[in-house]
């Protein structure tokens, strides 16, 4: 039985049902184990197609949209996005909010691309996201990282432009509601919000498949391939998919993305309102931009960091330690993050405060 809580920034933590079920499927699935089903069974395209057809429920995909789940992580999201969207000006445009983002415009670079830096965060180490920047038409496509894990940074309405968004959503996806109409690609890794590390999940428009203008894309990496076999053009990751399907029946039995919104604001609410009064504890990003997945913070004093570190372990969490490109402190709450365990770490914070007053 789980003891500890945990605030790491991925893998990520999900509903303590469905790690139970998905411990029994490793046992015994329709009289297999789940780890060893053949893909092409039709006990697992059924898993195949409901984990597809959640995704679209929960984020009200409209039609013309096709999900898939594949390989490489939002590492080689960066890759693949970039060469199925290469258009007729072999130019895209991202926007720099912090380390994943950086390493998505190299990929770009390595399809091939142009790629313009067309709005950064840079000068303040990537505290803020960059708004009321200008979008010339012609890039092929614009490129965002719509949650900045490392940097505790959240872009809450995105940029309103012509040309077609490609977002990396890996540690907000699921967490709110988006309007999936105004992207061309959405791509995330599992591991953030969704489910074990393995798969990565593609939220594609249609209409961009067998458009890409580079030559030679690899078949693996060409999203058409994967649209014409159903996500199943060779053997996807099963586990990592079951249990991901497990998550979105347990998040659609719960209210769905509206009410894990509901429940991400209230646990965002009580950890800044605790970082903002609380004279030991500083918040990193500027407040209109903050994250409510991944709240970065540092205390005021440096001398009080291991005692809090002290107390923090010995209540029993686990992954608060910041990034080393920020410091401090990461508090990381995805989806099945319950309100008791930021609870839990309010009061340690506020414990600490007292002992020094
Ligand atoms: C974790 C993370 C990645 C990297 O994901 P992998 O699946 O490990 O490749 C990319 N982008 C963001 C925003 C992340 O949080």
């Amino acid at each position: 039985m789980k003891t500890k809580h945990n605030f790491g920034a991925g893998p990520c933590i999900l509903p303590q049902e469905v790690f139970e079920e998905a411990s029994k499927a490793v046992l015994d699935f329709n009289g297999l184990s789940i780890l060893e089903i053949s893909h092409r069974s039709p006990e697992f395209i059924d898993v195949m197609e409901e984990a597809r057809s959640l995704v679209k429920k929960a984020l009200n995909v409209p039609d013309g949209y096709t999900v898939l789940f594949l390989q490489g992580g939002a590492s080689l999201g960066f890759l693949i996005s970039a060469m199925n969207m290469s258009g007729a000006n072999k130019k895209a445009a991202y926007v720099n909010t912090g380390a994943w983002a950086k390493k998505a415009s190299k990929e770009g670079k390595n399809a091939g691309l142009q790629v313009d830096i067309i709005a950064s965060s840079e000068d303040q180490n990537f505290n803020y996201i960059p708004k009321g920047f200008d979008i010339s038409s012609d890039y092929d496509f614009l490129h965002i990282t719509t949650n900045n894990t490392i940097f505790g940074t959240q872009f809450k309405s995105f940029p309103e432009t012509s040309v077609p968004l490609v977002a990396d959503m890996s540690s907000d996806i699921f967490s709110k509601q988006i309007d999936v109409s105004k992207f061309d690609i959405i791509y995330a890794g599992a591991q953030k919000n969704l489910g074990p590390a393995g798969a990565t999940v593609f939220i594609v428009k249609e209409e961009i498949l067998g458009k890409s203008t580079h030559q030679n894309i690899p078949t693996y990496l060409n999203l058409l391939t994967h649209h014409e076999k159903d996500s199943m053009f060779n053997t996807p990751p099963v586990f990592s998919i079951y249990v991901s399907m497990l998550n979105l029946r347990h998040l659609l039995a719960n209210g769905g993305v509206a009410a894990a919104e509901q429940r991400n604001e209230a646990k965002a609410a009580l950890l800044y309102n605790e970082i903002d009064s609380n004279p030991l504890f500083k918040g990193t990003a500027v407040k209109e931009d903050r994250s409510n997945m991944n709240v970065t913070f540092v205390m005021t004093d440096d001398a009080l960091t291991d005692e809090f570190n002290k107390m923090w372990n010995d209540a029993g969490l686990v992954g608060l330690k910041g990034h080393r490109d920020v410091g401090g402190f990461r508090a990381s709450m995805y989806n099945a993050m319950n309100i008791d365990s930021v609870e839990v770490l309010v009061e340690v914070m506020q414990e600490i405060a007292t002992k020094k007053a």
